[in-house]
């Protein structure tokens, strides 16, 4: 299942075509993107495995938004790929570092990400693989993690460096301004994907590669996420993880090039879909 926000509505992405989740199931699965991946995640599972669906309206022909608008946490992993650690300079971390993105940092996989007044000169893009929590849960073991998954969408884990590194480098902050985590265009049931953890990142800033990697080279694999959040906190249905970027970020070039006025970024990662970010100045 391709699940989807198609013009705020809860959409099913078949091919080339969207269908209104609403509608198909005759109310039963809300309207409300969050609202749908919160409770009724199953039941358009089961919807879309059916196959019998009419009505539907071509993709490029609705607008798509954040495929879950508003999350209740997001997770942002640090350091997670070798090469992008020691681009960093900060080593290969034996813990994930987890920040948060603040849940209204979320915006659309083909919405304007707004460099912020006052906070525009060192602003970088990462490319990530998110999955998002199904059933969740407490203590959640390696063996059972994937379990606990709905499924993998792609996101920007859009980072203002100066801020994010000010003070004693608490992340959070400026990795949570507003449009500063793009996901989508769809969240990916896990029955559609071969092996996640063989996935090729890639992302490009106005037409030119700047990272392309695998999941493959990341240092803690989903399942280990999963243990490592869940033996903390509750996961929760909807809640997001972003599992770190790979090399090619702005800040680890030399000389450092940051996000300006009018540049477009592509994220894309295989088999799950690609988004276009076009960067503008706060109005
Ligand atoms: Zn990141």
């Amino acid at each position: 299942m391709r699940f989807v926000n198609a013009d705020g509505r809860s959409g099913l992405l078949v091919a080339d075509q969207v269908f209104d989740l609403a509608e198909a199931s005759g109310g039963a699965i809300s309207a409300d993107p969050t609202e749908a991946v919160f409770a009724n995640w199953d039941a358009a599972l089961r919807l879309s495995q059916d196959g019998a669906l009419s009505g539907g309206r071509p993709v490029d022909n609705v607008q798509l938004g954040p495929p879950i608008p508003r999350p209740r946490a997001i997770f942002g992993i640090g350091l997670n790929f070798r090469k992008h650690a020691e681009e960093s300079g900060m080593g290969v971390p034996d813990v994930p570092p987890v920040f948060t993105k603040f849940p209204t940092s979320i915006c659309g996989p083909f919405d304007d990400i707004v460099l912020p007044a006052g906070h525009a000169e060192t602003v970088d893009w990462e490319a990530e693989l998110a999955f998002v929590v199904g059933s969740g849960g407490k203590k959640i073991s390696r063996e059972a993690a994937w379990d606990s998954i709905a499924g993998l969408t792609v996101a920007q884990d859009i980072s203002e460096r100066t801020l994010q590194m000010a003070g004693a480098r608490q992340f959070s902050m400026g990795k949570s301004f507003d449009t500063f985590c793009p996901i989508g265009p769809a969240i990916v049931s896990l029955d559609e994907i071969t092996d996640p953890s063989d996935l090729r990142i890639t992302c490009k800033l106005n037409g030119k590669v700047v990272q392309d990697e695998s999941t493959s080279d990341m240092v803690f694999d989903i399942p280990e996420l999963v243990a490592f959040l869940s033996s903390v906190l509750p996961l929760r249905p909807g809640d997001l993880c972003l599992t770190g970027t790979p090399s090619g970020v702005g800040m680890g070039m030399n000389p450092k090039v940051y996000l300006r006025d009018g540049d477009v970024i592509d994220t894309e990662i295989a088999g799950i879909g690609g988004m276009r970010n076009r960067c503008v100045p706060e109005a």
